[in-house]
């Protein structure tokens, strides 16, 4: 498998790495945590290979920083978690499909309920394996993607009283827009969930998890952390809504120069031409592409950090390369550090998340989860080692 071949030590791979600042993650947490205090529960979202950052390796981490529980999409997450042998409780919070039940019962994993016939669903394939299964309550307060709408919440409890195979642990739902300046729907959604949770409590579910607050929730919405929290992005050191922070980005992304050239005045660079030079200038080639998750949306808009300085992506980004004009003076050399994504440690020019983002006309969480296997992720403890010559 590609991820072995690219951990083995004596080869001598591309230079494109994805590098993961662990102490950076716990930075993150921690800060989360003095948010909430230390008796609300924190629930670290680790989906999509946790946003790009590698799912066990981080899941690790997070349960050793004091996260209590985690959070996937789907239950092949759930499954490859437990498989890596970690036991802390896991929410699945995508929906049910087909005849998954069994699975989640198997693998010890928490399901998100979203409906009365679900819960039915698990309560009988529960009894057949003579085991209970754990759910969490989903109720939509105004997402509009799964759950049963919060006015309906009797319907879902009436089901979870009469399923005697099935220990709820949790009721929950999920904001629509935390990171939005107008608060106004997040209000109403957060209205609409403690009508929920003191419905929960009418029936006698009373000790069970209340959850609303993703990334956004917990940095903009204390009244939305209730008793357990769900930050995703923000671990990750990105805050939903650009501007400064006190969280830090945890991933770098980095590569070097493996050519260089002048390009002649009205030479055209990369596929489909769709970049020309004005004059003569130093374009330089970097191994990484679209193939590896750098968006081909970043053809002529991207920005990369060489020797602490910013230079334009040239021409179209393709699968496994890309170009970078240096200008007619610029200076760059086989075997530079090229920063696609983050800080350049000695002159702390930054090419963040969100400015990438924006250049590629999509949001912070797509530029993080579209970075692929092929890149391979190396773990780092300390700021300073946050470089590929480290490798070398
Ligand atoms: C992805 C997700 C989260 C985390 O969202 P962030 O915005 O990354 O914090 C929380 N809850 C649910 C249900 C999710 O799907």
């Amino acid at each position: 498998m590609l991820s072995e071949i690219l951990e083995d030590e004596q080869l001598v791979r591309r230079p494109t790495t994805a590098f993961i600042n662990l102490s950076r993650l716990k930075h993150n947490l921690r800060y989360i945590r003095s948010l909430v205090g230390p008796d609300r529960k924190i629930m670290a979202i680790v989906k999509a290979n946790a946003y790009g950052h590698g799912l066990v390796p981080v899941a690790r981490a997070l349960l050793n920083y004091g996260a209590d529980q985690l959070g996937v999409a789907f239950l092949e997450e759930g499954i490859a978690l437990r498989r890596a042998g970690i036991h802390a409780p896991i929410l699945v919070l995508g929906g049910l499909i087909g005849n998954q039940v069994r699975h989640f019962i198997e693998y010890n994993l928490q399901i998100a309920a979203a409906s009365s016939f679900k819960i039915e669903q698990v309560d009988e394939v529960a009894s057949e394996m003579g085991q209970k299964a754990e759910i969490h309550l989903k109720v939509d307060t105004g997402m509009e993607r799964l759950g049963t709408h919060w006015d309906s919440t009797e319907t879902l409890l009436a089901a979870a009283q009469r399923a005697k195979h099935t220990k709820v642990v949790g009721v929950f739902s999920h904001l629509a827009e935390s990171e939005h300046s107008d608060h106004s729907f997040t209000k109403k959604q957060i209205e609409r969930f403690q009508y929920v949770v003191d419905m929960c409590a009418r029936w006698g579910f009373r000790s069970i998890h209340k959850h609303l607050a993703n990334s956004g929730g917990v940095l903009y919405h204390p009244d939305a952390w209730f008793d357990m929290v769900r930050p995703g992005i923000a671990l990750y050191g990105v805050p939903p809504c650009s501007g400064p922070s006190p969280l830090q980005p945890v991933l770098r992304l980095v590569s070097r120069i493996v050519y260089f050239k002048v390009v002649g005045e009205g030479s055209s660079v990369s596929y489909n031409r769709t970049w020309t030079a004005s004059e003569d200038t130093r374009v330089v080639t970097v191994p990484v592409g679209y193939g590896d998750g750098y968006m081909r949306a970043l053809s002529n808009t991207g920005q990369v950090c060489i020797r602490g300085r910013r230079y334009p992506v040239v021409g179209n980004v393709t699968m496994d390369a890309l170009m970078v004009n240096l200008g007619p003076q610029g200076v760059g050399y086989n075997g530079d550090e090229v920063v696609l994504i983050g800080e350049d440690p000695a002159s702390r020019v930054t090419i963040g998340v969100h400015e990438i983002a924006q250049w590629s006309g999509t949001i912070p969480y797509e530029v993080l989860t579209t970075i692929n296997t092929r890149v391979p992720r190396v773990y780092l403890e300390e700021e300073e080692e946050s470089s590929l010559s480290t490798l070398a």
